[in-house]
């Protein structure tokens, strides 16, 4: 499966029901993806039970083995999965895109191979001896979006793998192939059975995965409203949850900073993915002292960074990966501009191409409450609040029920520190956004989520604590 042509080959559906996948650049069709049942979600969760067991019994360095397999497999076919991925999510080859993510999905793989988890001696003296360890869960169930769907879907399978459970995976029906690709290639080196995929419709067949008393973990990476339902899905169960949910991260810019050395940083911490990231910065709150120099710069920056199909090698940024997203998008701009907001740039799409482009766009001197501030947007639209008082600034980043993550921009460490340890959010990057490291613990505070992906934390997620004491 090295070239795009041998791995579309391999997953796209041949017969039966089965749903277009469609290029958001071009509206053209590359392959089909299969429209499956809840019969093939209880055969896939029955095949993962069974081969647990098995998996299970491997000793930590033998499935730590298999992963390094798995990530040299997925290295192998790198260039065909980034181009499936251009193809069927929209972002382009070059930039933090799909070439970035499929380096992603190997990084992020061994990572969740080589990370120690020990068993923990908890006491050891004359009050007694305890030791923790951490066993696996049984099935894991994942499901996940279509804005990162490979690295998003390895951030749920390879940690669960590790820890010794099996996996039902259920991607976003919109980028079904992609994911379906990554298993594919995964499944070359790893035992039967252990990573198995189902595809949509998402609603049915996601609700079933949560529901199953098989499945004793659902990994949920998804909007906040569908968290909730897969809250009260796993009620019944007690299934264990990791919920990373949505985001509208607010960014505040202290007045000590140089505003043409920040553009390009907060330009990438809001557009990367054409702005459909969880955690890009969502809302730029700018100190009234430097407020038009920002709104400037970071204007100059945006305006020649090139926007197209992702296949050509120049673009950076893309499509919006579906209409959906794109009316969402483009009915909050225009509230914004109704409201008499200042369009900076862009905010006037081509309705009639053929791809979903909505243009990189800035919009300045906006209600702090205003709709495009205060829902999450999901695409390329930044608005830009002045504020004078920091105390007033805090209040609005934290006013939201979301708390994924935020920044602080200063040229004073302490400074930024400072207002850093009053903000509400599982993250707070200091003169950067939304850059992840596989081993520093990430996920939501508030509506944006409970638990945590990566690193220790991540391993601990998706294995059952067992205390042996005596
Ligand atoms: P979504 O919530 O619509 O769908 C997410 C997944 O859930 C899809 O696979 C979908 O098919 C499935 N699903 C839908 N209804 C379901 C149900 N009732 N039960 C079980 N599964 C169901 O989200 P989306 O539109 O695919 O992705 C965008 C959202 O994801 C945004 O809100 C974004 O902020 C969020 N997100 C969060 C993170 C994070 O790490 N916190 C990362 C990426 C995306």
């Amino acid at each position: 499966m090295k070239t795009y042509a041998e791995l579309l080959e391999a997953i796209t559906a041949t017969s039966g029901e089965a749903r277009d996948a469609v290029d958001p650049a071009t509206g053209e069709v590359i392959g089909k993806s299969p429209t499956q049942t809840i019969a093939d979600l209880e055969a896939a969760i029955d095949t993962a039970e069974a081969a647990q067991p098995a998996w299970a019994a491997l000793s930590d360095d033998e499935r730590k083995a298999y992963l390094h397999r798995a990530a040299d497999a997925i290295k192998d076919s790198a260039e065909a999965l980034a181009e499936l991925l251009s193809r069927e999510q929209g972002k382009p080859l070059n930039g933090p895109n799909a070439r970035f993510e499929v380096g992603g999905c190997e990084v992020w793989t061994r990572t969740a191979a080589d990370t120690p988890l020990p068993v923990e001696v908890l006491i050891d003296d004359e009050s007694g001896y305890a030791e923790m360890h951490y066993r696996p869960i049984g099935v894991v169930g994942a499901i996940s979006p279509w804005n990162w769907p490979m690295m998003i879907s390895i951030w749920q399978i390879a940690p669960s793998l590790r820890m010794g459970n099996t996996v039902v995976i259920k991607p976003a029906d919109t980028t079904a192939l992609s994911v379906r690709a990554l298993v594919a290639v995964m499944n070359q080196v790893l035992p039967e059975g252990v990573l198995n995929i189902v595809t949509g419709p998402g609603r049915t067949v996601g609700d079933a995965l949560t529901k199953s008393p098989k499945v004793g973990k659902i990994m949920f990476t998804g909007s906040t409203p569908v968290g909730k339902q897969i809250i009260e899905a796993s009620a019944d169960n007690v299934t264990r949850l990791t919920l990373e949910l949505g985001g509208n991260d607010a960014g505040i810019v202290l007045p000590d900073v140089d505003p043409a050395a920040i553009a390009e940083g907060l330009f990438w911490g809001a557009f990367i993915n054409t702005g459909q990231t969880c955690a890009a910065l969502k809302r730029l709150y700018v100190h009234d002292s430097i407020y038009d120099q920002v709104v400037e710069e970071l204007a100059k920056f945006a305006q020649n960074v090139p926007m197209g199909v992702g296949l050509d090698e120049n673009n950076v940024l893309g499509p919006l990966q579906n209409r959906n997203q794109f009316d969402t998008v483009d009915r909050l701009v225009k509230a914004a501009k109704d409201s008499g907001a200042r369009v900076v740039l862009g905010g006037d799409p081509d309705y009639d191409a053929a791809g979903n482009f909505y243009p990189t766009t800035i919009i300045a001197d906006i209600d702090p409450h205003n709709d495009l501030v205060v829902e999450e947007q999901f695409g390329p639209a930044l608005p830009v609040i002045r504020y004078t008082d920091l105390d007033d600034v805090v209040g609005l980043a934290n006013e939201l029920e979301f708390g994924l993550g935020s920044s602080v921009w200063s040229a004073d460490r302490a400074n930024a520190l400072a207002v850093a340890a009053r903000l509400k959010a599982g993250t707070t990057w200091i003169n950067s956004h939304g850059g992840l490291h596989p081993m520093v613990p990430f996920g939501g505070a508030k509506h944006s989520g409970y638990g945590r992906e990566f690193g220790v934390e991540g391993l601990k997620a998706v294995s059952e604590p067992h205390v042996i004491s005596g």
